[in-house]
């Protein structure tokens, strides 16, 4: 029996880079002690608070069907988060509350793409963008960001491509670069999706992980309310990974029909998690900081191993969980070099090839061990690329 080509063709084949990631799994299998700076994973767990909230919920007898779209109390507390933090007036209508940020992704693109439309998403991207595109049936185009400007999208490489395409998705703070968007760049998305009448898929899981700039949604442009998917989650915000609890802020019409997608998928989010994830936003921003201060923390220890140097490129470290490196002078490909700093010094980091062309020569590190593990792991990168100098 055959099963459909949607599904089939989801992950678009080939190995796309990750060979090293799967590597340095097998190695770990085997025994070996391998420094993983790889995936966006906390090294602290949820809040015990969280966690407290969470048990009060289920065991006060909050464990059946939630209401679909999110109950109230959370919708209104991701509406009111989302007015405090863009100045954007935004009501429970216009919330779906999803399972975590992936699900918003994948139920944002159904609503917006018909089968055969094309969806634009900025290269170098986070790693399930095109899959999940392809799995609306959409057909996926990428916007190459170019190294030369920070990875930040232009307006005219988004015009470049941008005929007959239905949407655009951007990311900021952004996974895997590490790039906040400027004010220009955001602009330059609005203007782009204005002139050609695109949908806005912005992620913006990683709002509260800025180390330099100002996080600007494109929501709150003018114009862009009305053709703005939001996408959030409370997996990076509050180490809630696990949890899986995310939103769509969106037009209220939009988040109607998206109500119909999660009756017939999803059926919606458990209620003690939702009301865990409303006891998370109810401690504001004291948490918020808590959990993003080991990542502040490392990115300036590796912005002061970089700048005693100038074999490694640093690319502007300016939010989320990442530090992209350039390891062009090395004369190797990202892979390569990746593939060699693992064999040699059992340290994983992600190619940058894995997240498309734009990234190539570069290497991805998530800032995810204790603070001297990570600083050791960088100075051995940094010396490792000294001793590959041509
Ligand atoms: N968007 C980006 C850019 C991410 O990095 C991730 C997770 N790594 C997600 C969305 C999805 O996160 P979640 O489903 O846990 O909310």
């Amino acid at each position: 029996m055959d099963l459909s080509n949607r599904i089939q063709g989801l992950t678009g084949g080939g190995s796309d880079g990750w060979d090293v990631f799967y590597k340095a799994r097998r190695m770990i299998g085997a025994g070996v002690s391998v420094t993983e700076l790889t995936q966006g994973e906390h090294d602290i767990r949820t809040d015990q608070s969280i966690l407290d909230a969470m048990y009060r919920s289920a065991s006060g007898g909050n464990t059946g069907y939630a209401t679909v779209p999110g109950t109230n109390s959370m919708r209104d507390a991701v509406a009111a988060r989302l007015t405090a933090r863009t100045g954007v007036h935004t009501t429970r209508d216009n919330v779906l509350v999803t399972p975590g940020g992936q699900s918003a992704l994948f139920a944002s693109h159904h609503a917006v793409c018909d089968e055969g439309d094309v969806a634009l998403y900025c290269d170098p991207y986070y790693a399930t963008y095109p899959g999940t595109l392809r799995g609306v049936g959409a057909i996926p185009r990428a916007v190459p960001c170019l190294p030369e400007n920070a990875f930040q999208p232009t307006f005219s490489d988004i015009a470049e491509k941008s005929a007959g395409a239905k949407s655009l998705l951007v990311n900021t703070p952004n996974n895997p670069t590490g790039v906040v968007y400027s004010r220009e760049t955001v602009e330059g998305i609005a203007r782009a999706c204005r002139e050609y009448d695109m949908w806005c898929i912005s992620d913006e899981v990683y709002d509260t992980q800025v180390w330099d700039g100002t996080h600007i949604s494109p929501r709150t442009l003018d114009g862009m309310a009305e053709r703005t998917l939001v996408v959030g989650s409370m997996s990076k915000s509050h180490a809630m990974t696990g949890s899986r609890i995310g939103w769509i802020v969106a037009p209220e019409d939009v988040v109607e029909n998206l109500f119909n997608l999660a009756t017939h998928t999803t059926y919606g989010v458990p209620g003690y998690i939702q009301d865990a994830a409303v006891f998370a936003l109810g401690e504001g921003l004291a948490l918020e900081e808590k959990v993003a201060e080991p990542f502040r923390r490392r990115r300036a220890i590796g912005q002061n191993i970089l700048a005693e140097q100038n074999v490694v490129g640093l690319v502007p470290s300016e939010g989320a969980m990442y530090m992209m490196l350039d390891v062009r002078s090395t004369g190797l490909s990202g892979e390569d070099f990746a593939d060699k700093l693992l064999d040699a010094h059992h340290i994983a980091v992600m190619p940058g090839e894995s997240f498309g062309a734009s990234a190539a020569g570069h290497v991805r590190v998530a800032m995810t061990v204790e603070d001297s593990a990570f600083e050791a792991s960088l100075k051995t990168l940094v010396g490792f690329a000294k001793e590959l100098q041509p």
